[in-house]
């Protein structure tokens, strides 16, 4: 009944985090600002839960255009950016989906399940970015579609911009900047979009991660195309209304990302003088390390009995190798983290 590949398939595990100090999946820590609670209220309250959401969402996405200059219909609306790496991995032209390895598993994963040829381009040692190469890689492999995380997740850093210009100006496909992590990196790509390179967005990292809302920004006649893919009711009225509010009350939400890359600071310098810890820089709300003299699995699961859950990429071989990675949360919950690893690791 059931496609033989799909059965043959991993899902993909989200592990149970009931009662723990949550440090796995990049959340924003911090709850909605309760000054924003009478508003939500009523916004939520205006919503006509008996009519299907409203399909074009022009409002919303006027509104998202009109902050980084654009026009609504340079702008398609997803169901989170994994709705819109679907939408993207069904619509491309044949040939091969391209990423950067180690990078983030949702590109894989996807054209797995729509039977499209993926190709892994491995990252230099430092995972750094070598422009020329992954270039090389798309042309060999005919590739119609590329993905660049900027920055890459899980490895948390930025690649040098001239790199990924290279990419943006050689590749002929369709290029995919994907700025999850922006409101850590103090960079953006949206400069480079072109008739074939595009910027993708999510607020997830941003706090609202339970709303489940990304963007791609691009040229009008691309996202057209894409709209075509799109189911028409893709984003909930209750998303529309909140994303809606929340839109307007931008600066709360840049004083919390403030704050976390204050205590990201923080965090990896304390985590340094840890010498048995090899750290990688970060441009995003986590940190990656690897175990110089542990082993990560039983350094993972002796914190996780202690109640803090971070990810674990000890199974993989190669680059990530014995490695861990650890979001950045609240003051607290960085001070639980910070001592009860190094209790583990004595
Ligand atoms: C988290 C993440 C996403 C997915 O974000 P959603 O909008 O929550 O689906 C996309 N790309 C990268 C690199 C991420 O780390």
């Amino acid at each position: 009944m059931i496609r033989e590949d799909i059965c043959d398939l991993a899902a993909y595990h989200v592990a149970d985090a009931t009662g723990m100090i949550k440090l796995d999946a990049m959340e924003n820590p911090y709850a909605l600002p309760s000054s924003l609670d009478g508003a939500w209220c009523e916004a939520m309250k205006s919503v006509a839960i008996n009519r299907y959401p409203d399909a074009e969402m022009y409002g919303l996405r006027a509104k998202i255009a009109k902050q980084e200059g654009i026009d609504a219909d340079q702008v398609l609306i997803g169901n989170g950016s994994d709705e819109i790496i679907q939408m993207l991995i069904m619509a491309a032209s044949p040939g091969a989906c391209v990423s950067p390895s180690p990078s983030f598993v949702m590109y894989e994963m996807v054209s797995k399940w729509l039977h499209r040829p993926f190709v892994a381009v491995p990252l230099q040692d430092d995972f750094t970015l070598n422009g020329d190469a992954f270039l090389q890689a798309c042309r060999e492999n005919q590739a119609s579609l590329a993905f660049l995380p900027c920055p890459n997740n899980p490895t948390g850093n930025l690649w040098d911009e001239a790199e990924i210009q290279t990419i943006a100006d050689g590749f002929s496909g369709l290029l995919i900047i994907d700025e999850a992590y922006l409101p850590f990196a103090g960079r953006t790509h949206t400069q480079m979009i072109s008739s074939n390179v595009m910027v993708m967005r999510t607020f997830s990292k941003l706090g609202w991660a339970g709303l489940r809302l990304g963007y791609l920004m691009g040229d009008v006649s691309v996202i057209a195309e894409l709209n075509k893919v799109r189911l028409p009711y893709n984003i909930n009225s209750l998303t529309q209304a909140a994303a809606n509010l929340l839109l307007d009350h931008a600066d709360l939400f840049s004083a919390q990302t403030d704050e976390i890359c204050r205590e990201r600071g923080r965090v990896m310098a304390l985590l340094e003088k840890n010498t048995k810890l090899q750290l990688f820089p970060s441009d995003a709300n986590f940190i990656l390390m690897r175990l110089l003299q542990h082993d990560a699995i039983t350094v993972f699961q002796a914190l996780k009995e202690r109640k803090i859950l971070i990810k674990c990429f000890a199974q993989t071989t190669g680059a990530l190798a014995n490695c861990l990675r650890v979001t950045i949360g609240t003051y607290e919950e960085n001070e639980v983290f910070m001592k009860a690893l190094g209790e583990v690791m004595q």
